[in-house]
């Protein structure tokens, strides 16, 4: 066992509530998707359930279209108030694989001070991936994709954010024992079978 294994000599149940942290273009979605298949859990895509909220247009999503059309992180009441019955539907199918949540510390904290217990992660997913190919593949993305928050400068404010929020998230669960470190820069199928790996499947 390597010294970032999430605990694995004290944990015996299988993994079935996961954080999957990386910077925006990382891949983030696509290994928490498929991951989410293999295990049989359910992927929560934090961003697309905040999209989703803004173009049904409820009062709720009236106060994150800003936020979420300049790139900047929705307010955590907002985000909680999504992602709250979201994560107690899938505890109760079997868990789940959370994708763009926690952003920052406070929402770290929050989801450790989620009831019960036992809805709580196991361990955060970290898919490593250099900056400048995040960026890449984030411009390359922007002219697939209808999506108005990837723009150059767009872009680079996510990026930056990330930077700046999700170092003390990082340091967090490694303080735990939480934190899996994955080599996301790889045709994503190496990707995936690492992760699966790491978790023991
Ligand atoms: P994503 O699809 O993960 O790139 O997220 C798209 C946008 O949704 C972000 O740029 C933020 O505006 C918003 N967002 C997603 N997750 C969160 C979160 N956990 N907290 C606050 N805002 C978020």
């Amino acid at each position: 066992m390597s010294h970032d294994d999430p605990g694995r000599a004290a944990h015996h149940e299988p993994y079935t509530r996961l954080v999957m942290l990386a910077r925006p273009g990382a891949g983030k979605t696509t290994q928490a998707d498929r991951l989410a298949h293999r295990l049989r859990l359910t992927h929560l895509d934090t961003g697309a359930l905040l999209r989703r909220e803004v173009e049904s247009s409820s009062p709720l999503g009236l106060t994150i279209a800003s936020a979420l059309e300049h790139g900047e992180l929705a307010p955590d009441s907002a985000v909680m108030a999504v992602i709250g019955p979201g994560i107690d539907d899938a505890v109760s199918t079997g868990g789940y694989v959370l994708d763009g949540f926690p952003r920052h510390l406070a929402q770290a904290k929050a989801l450790d001070a989620f009831e019960p217990a036992s809805s709580r992660p196991q361990a955060a997913l970290l898919l490593e991936v250099r900056e400048e190919e995040c960026r890449r593949r984030l411009l390359a993305r922007a002219s697939l994709e209808d999506r108005n928050d990837d723009t150059p400068p767009t872009i680079d404010r996510r990026l930056a954010t990330y930077e700046l929020e999700m170092l003390p998230v990082l340091e967090y669960y490694d303080n735990r024992g939480m934190l899996v470190r994955i080599d996301g820069d790889r045709p994503s199928e190496l990707v995936t079978a690492q992760i699966l790996d790491r978790l023991g499947h």
